[in-house]
């Protein structure tokens, strides 16, 4: 758990790396819902993602109810990254017996937060997340030549200029999307005080991982 731009996604990746457990993005599966014209979620998530507001949660609680049911989940547990996100959610997982064994909640300032995500870009066609001043895209070249160089610079061009922004990574969306977290945060760590831990993510990516594997070690 996290605010947005806390580095959800980035501890999520590593902790699937390191587990190989099944990770599950709300968020994600919300952008992938809202793609299909026809899927009524789907539309009703595309409206409130760029409101900067909260999914209903109903939609979001059976989305992740399918997602867990299926076989990959049970075999290889799961990791659920953005969920839950408000005390219904969270009532709903513990209904369901959906006990995590660890709970990690990313603590990362207002100001910082708010640097992170307006310079937050995708690139579509790898689905990679940059950040235009901490995390530019930079393609290495293969060798030494001017010509692997040249080559190089020309591919990280054409990342630089294919990079999309996610239409809630605007300030004034941001605002609610915080708005919304600060309301729900006490809930969340209510709901899973006997197994959560609150890592400042305020830190490089490797220290923060570091704190995380040593939480999941202990
Ligand atoms: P994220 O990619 O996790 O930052 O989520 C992006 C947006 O998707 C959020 O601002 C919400 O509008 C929606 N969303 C993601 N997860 C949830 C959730 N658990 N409950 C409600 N809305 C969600």
């Amino acid at each position: 758990c996290g605010a947005p731009a806390s580095g959800k996604g980035t501890v999520a990746e590593k902790l699937v790396e390191a587990f190989g457990s099944v990770h599950i993005s709300t968020g994600d599966m919300l952008r992938a819902a809202m793609e299909d014209p026809d899927n009524e979620d789907g539309q009703t998530a595309k409206q409130c993602m760029a409101e900067g507001v909260l999914v209903p949660d109903s939609i979001v609680i059976s989305l992740v109810k399918a997602r867990l049911s299926q076989p990959d989940c049970k075999e290889r547990g799961w990791l659920l990254d953005g969920f839950p996100r408000t005390a219904a959610q969270a009532e709903e997982m513990d209904r369901l017996f959906l006990l995590p064994d660890k709970c990690v909640i990313l603590d990362v300032p207002k100001a910082v937060l708010v640097e992170r995500v307006t310079g937050r870009r995708t690139d579509p066609e790898t689905g990679k997340i940059y950040h235009l001043k901490f995390n530019p895209p930079k393609v290495d070249p293969d060798d030494e030549s001017e010509e692997a160089a040249a080559k190089a610079t020309a591919e990280t061009e054409a990342i630089v200029a294919r990079l999309t922004q996610r239409e809630d990574d605007t300030e004034e969306a941001l605002a609610k999307r915080l708005e919304a977290f600060d309301s729900n945060r006490a809930a969340i760590e209510d709901a899973f005080s006997a197994m959560a831990k609150v890592v400042d993510g305020n830190r490089g990516k490797e220290d923060v991982w570091q704190s995380v594997k040593e939480f999941f070690a202990a």
